[in-house]
């Protein structure tokens, strides 16, 4: 089939070049040349693990071009995705600018039936609206459908090319037949897709986000719960998930949910809830103890300091948002290091791929780290805000040598309690006891 990706990101990238990869004919536009001539030179313009391989194997077998003509790429494309930035807005709705502005731009172009797939996460409403704007600038016919996306950074080859299920909101029959032609190398009896009307399909995409952006935030309030109490997260986190109604994902306690989409998501059905008129209570309250979790290492650190962060010199491990990315947006230690900046400490920092996206936030503001070790010269204590594997079977007695104090916050878990114990560091976690270092 031929294929037409609009927006070249995380989304369309994954996306135009899985469905290369299955033999169709995909053109994948951005406005961004910079971004297309690297790619049209075979680099990778963002980190995904798996993705690079692929690509390289489209581009050569001739099936994945970019550009960034519209014209060109909707020329002969049969089925046009939308993989558009849906940003937060200044009121906490999510921006459809960029959806309405292509949509607009679709609407002069088109001169043979097309279907318009948005796997962008857009509110409720907005394939009608899409479908409102092209049709007051076209006679063609064309199906406006929504196929919200689920993937995952870090996963997301896996993830696309074994989706867990494929949703697709659409009144068209016609458009139904081409996509289930188009997924069906995708789809089993165990991940099927599920086809629905545009609103729930779009609803669906809202409602999971914030589901797990809840369960997430349940968790944290636990975690905080066991510190006041002398409980352990992790021990009665192995006790809740083993109830199948409960289930043991995203049970992880840790300082906060970040990325580019469970923040604005969580907004945006907030903000469509109350133009709505419903009150959404529970999401409402998820925003409140995100925003608090993010910052929730630095009264621990204040308490073992004394108040006295002045002139200190912390080092930090994990910049991106979760491990296998490079993807800093709304990060959690963003918010850690504007706090430590307020409070005048000199930040020293490594992330195995994320640092070329904070050094454009932070310039020379900190300091970046070539490795993992080499932030914790003379650090007063570390933190850690990514779980990255690299992270958690480090040299114990080589970071004691390298730090001035043998101390470390750990925002995401990633060592054993009773391992801790026996290293010699002051380490304190999320939801677990304290660890202590003899005569402290
Ligand atoms: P992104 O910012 O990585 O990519 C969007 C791309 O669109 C950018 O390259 C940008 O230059 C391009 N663009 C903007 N205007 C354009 C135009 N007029 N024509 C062509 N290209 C244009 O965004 P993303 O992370 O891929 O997210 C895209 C959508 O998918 C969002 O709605 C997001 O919520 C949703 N989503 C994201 C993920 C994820 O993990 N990133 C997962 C599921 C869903």
């Amino acid at each position: 089939m031929n294929l037409t990706v609009i927006g070249t990101g995380y989304v369309g990238l994954v996306t135009g070049t899985c469905l290369a990869d299955m033999g169709n004919q995909v053109t994948c536009v951005d406005i961004d040349a910079d971004k297309i001539k690297q790619l049209q030179n075979g680099k990778l313009p963002i980190y995904e693990p798996n993705l690079e391989e692929l690509l390289h194997r489209n581009i050569e077998g001739e099936r994945l071009l970019f550009t960034t003509s519209l014209k060109e790429g909707v020329k002969n494309a049969a089925v046009i995705f939308l993989a558009l930035p849906t940003p937060q807005g200044g009121d906490g709705s999510a921006d459809l600018s960029y959806v309405k502005k292509v949509a607009h731009d679709l609407g002069k172009l088109i001169a043979d039936y097309k279907i318009i797939v948005n796997k962008s996460t857009v509110p409720v409403g907005t394939s009608e609206a899409v479908h409102k704007i092209i049709s007051e600038l076209t006679d063609t016919p064309f199906d406006v459908v929504s196929n919200p996306e689920f993937l995952r950074e870090g996963y997301a080859v896996k993830d696309f090319m074994e989706p867990q299920r494929i949703i697709i909101g659409s009144k068209s029959e016609r458009a139904k037949r081409i996509l289930n032609e188009l997924y069906k190398p995708f789809i089993t009896v165990k991940r099927p897709i599920i086809y629905m009307d545009e609103r729930s399909s779009e609803l669906t995409k809202y409602a999971a986000n914030t589901f797990l952006a809840t369960k997430i935030t349940f968790m944290n309030e636990i975690a905080n719960l066991c510190e006041k109490i002398g409980a352990d997260v992790d021990i009665t986190r192995v006790g809740m998930g083993s109830d199948p109604r409960i289930g043991n994902r995203f049970l992880f306690p840790g300082i906060g949910y970040g990325g580019s989409c469970f923040p604005k998501d969580v907004n945006a059905l907030v903000k469509l809830s109350d133009e709505a008129t419903y009150d959404f209570k529970i999401l409402k309250s998820v925003i409140a103890v995100n925003t608090e979790q993010k910052k929730s290492l630095i009264p621990k650190v204040e308490r073992y300091f004394k108040n006295d962060l002045k002139g200190k010199k912390i080092g930090i491990w994990g910049l991106a948002f979760k491990p296998n990315t490079d993807d800093v947006r709304e990060a959690p230690a963003i918010d850690v290091i504007n706090e430590l900046l307020l409070r005048d400490v000199e930040v020293v920092a490594y992330d195995p791929e994320a640092m070329s996206n904070m050094k454009k936030i932070y310039g020379d503001r900190i300091i970046f780290g070539t490795n993992a070790y080499g932030v914790l010269k003379d650090v007063d204590c570390l933190l850690i805000c990514t779980e990255w594997s690299q992270f958690t079977s480090p040299s114990f007695g080589r970071m004691k040598n390298l730090m001035k104090r043998p101390v470390i916050f750990d925002g995401r878990n990633i060592f054993d309690l009773e391992v801790m114990k026996t290293k010699g560091f002051h380490y304190e976690s999320v939801g677990r006891k304290i660890i202590t270092i003899e005569n402290e």
